[in-house]
């Protein structure tokens, strides 16, 4: 067991740190200010090789790790604690790499090279306005009409659909939508590679508007309407009906690269919070000199060090997976990923509210930046990729058992 990065790692790790803190860090919060979109520094992203690290060298990925890739999600998160970059980058660790390991030829050769320049943007189009949590009931469905399949249906909070059709490519989202009947429920349930813009043109069949967020600004999410969006056969994800078990193991990924960015946040955090507590004199004191502050210090630490470990572990065990050892299961990289998003998001929302009032009432202003990243990180504390109690019922039914959960 090793417990220091080295190696290639290590010098990966350095060239992403030098690369966040020139390029993405001095940006932070203009991106989340809206003066800076992600689209403005996705080129850049690219050409720096942290968008879709997992891609093989033969459609312009890097051939690297998913533990390389959460280290470059974590540093980014570091860098851009609202997490709207970061999540640019997981969502495009997580996606096309789904669409690499069950795309046809063609698909990926014309799109994926395009992903890892930051021309394009593959998201997930996965939750329905009647809910997110329960994927097998979805309603938005795929007909074959004519020789192609056409998508009808209603699909919330897609982020990355203003961001592609921003970029030079385009792009779109993993679709997930019903080709059986309803009562087929999970085995009626396919993938589609939706673009919504293709080769800089915009589709037809589509209609899209941003949700006003809170927080997490630069990388908008918003509403997705198919009324008919045209879908060449080429462009199913695996088989026909056997989509569900595809979109999970996309969800697992993202999981995982979700706690990488919460552990960033977290550390950003409670480095700032450090600073604060040890330079903030009240009553004749470092405020950090009294325990009820550096007490709380501590057990923030104590989590973050185990976030951290279990987001390193849920990649390392994703890597082990994806590249056939089978002592590992697709159970076993979704009981990590749901354990790294479990411990990492719910610690980045309550470092935040700790270090806010360290701040005292300083933190409630944007200039001090902290409040930005508690809302930041509330976009997965409430649900994103999947809410806190369908981590548990992941966890729960792979250890304890289908039969009892
Ligand atoms: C900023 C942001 C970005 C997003 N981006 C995307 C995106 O790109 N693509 C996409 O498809 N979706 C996206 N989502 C949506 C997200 O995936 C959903 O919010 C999430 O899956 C939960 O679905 P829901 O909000 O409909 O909640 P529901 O499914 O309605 O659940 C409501 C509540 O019930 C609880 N619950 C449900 N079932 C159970 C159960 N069996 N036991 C106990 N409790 C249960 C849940 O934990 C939750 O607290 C995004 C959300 C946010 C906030």
């Amino acid at each position: 067991m090793e417990f220091s990065i080295t190696g290639e790692d290590k010098i990966f790790l350095d060239s992403v740190k030098a690369f966040v803190e020139r390029e993405i860090a001095p940006r932070w919060v203009d991106i989340d200010e809206g003066r800076w979109a992600i689209e403005d520094v996705a080129a850049a992203l690219g050409k720096a090789g942290l968008i879709g690290i997992p891609l093989s060298s033969r459609y312009g990925g890097q051939d690297g790790a998913f533990l390389q890739a959460a280290l470059a999600v974590e540093e980014l998160a570091y860098a851009d604690p609202s997490l709207a970059t970061p999540v640019y980058v997981l969502l495009e660790t997580a996606w096309p790499f789904v669409v690499q390991r069950y795309g046809r030829d063609e698909v990926k050769e014309e799109v994926l090279p395009e992903v890892a320049k930051g021309r394009a943007f593959v998201g997930i189009a996965s939750t329905e306005p009647q809910g997110g949590s329960d994927v097998a009931s979805f309603q938005t469905k795929a007909v074959r009409e004519g020789g192609v399949w056409r998508l009808y249906g209603e699909k919330n909070m897609v982020t990355g659909v203003a961001t592609a059709l921003n970029l030079p490519y385009g792009g779109g989202a993993v679709a997930i939508v019903r080709t059986g009947r309803p009562e087929d429920k999970h085995r009626g349930i396919s993938l589609f590679l939706a673009l919504l813009k293709r080769r800089g043109i915009k589709r037809e069949g589509f209609t899209y508007r941003d949700w006003g967020e809170i927080g997490r600004h630069g990388l908008p999410t918003g509403y997705l309407t198919f009324n008919g969006l045209e879908v060449e056969e080429q462009f199913l994800l695996g088989e026909l009906n056997g989509g569900f078990k595809i979109a999970m193991e996309g969800f697992d990924l993202a999981r995982t690269m979700i706690g990488a960015a919460a552990v960033g946040a977290t550390r950003w955090l409670l480095d700032r919070g450090l600073e604060w507590i040890r330079q903030r004199t009240v009553f004749g004191r470092p405020i950090a000199s009294y325990q009820a502050i550096s007490f709380k210090f501590a057990e923030l630490y104590a989590r973050l060090e185990a976030a951290r470990l279990a987001v390193y572990k849920a990649a390392w065990i994703a890597d082990r997976f994806f590249r056939g050892d089978t002592a590992f299961t697709i159970k076993d990289v979704a009981t990590a990923g749901a354990t790294a998003k479990l411990l990492a998001v719910p610690l980045a929302v309550e470092t935040a509210l700790e270090v806010m009032k360290w701040f005292g009432g300083a933190a409630y202003f944007k200039e001090t930046n902290v409040a930005r990243v508690l809302l930041g990180a509330l976009s997965y504390y409430v649900g994103a990729e999947g809410a806190e109690n369908i981590m548990k019922l992941i966890i729960a039914r792979n250890i304890v058992g289908k039969d009892y959960v």
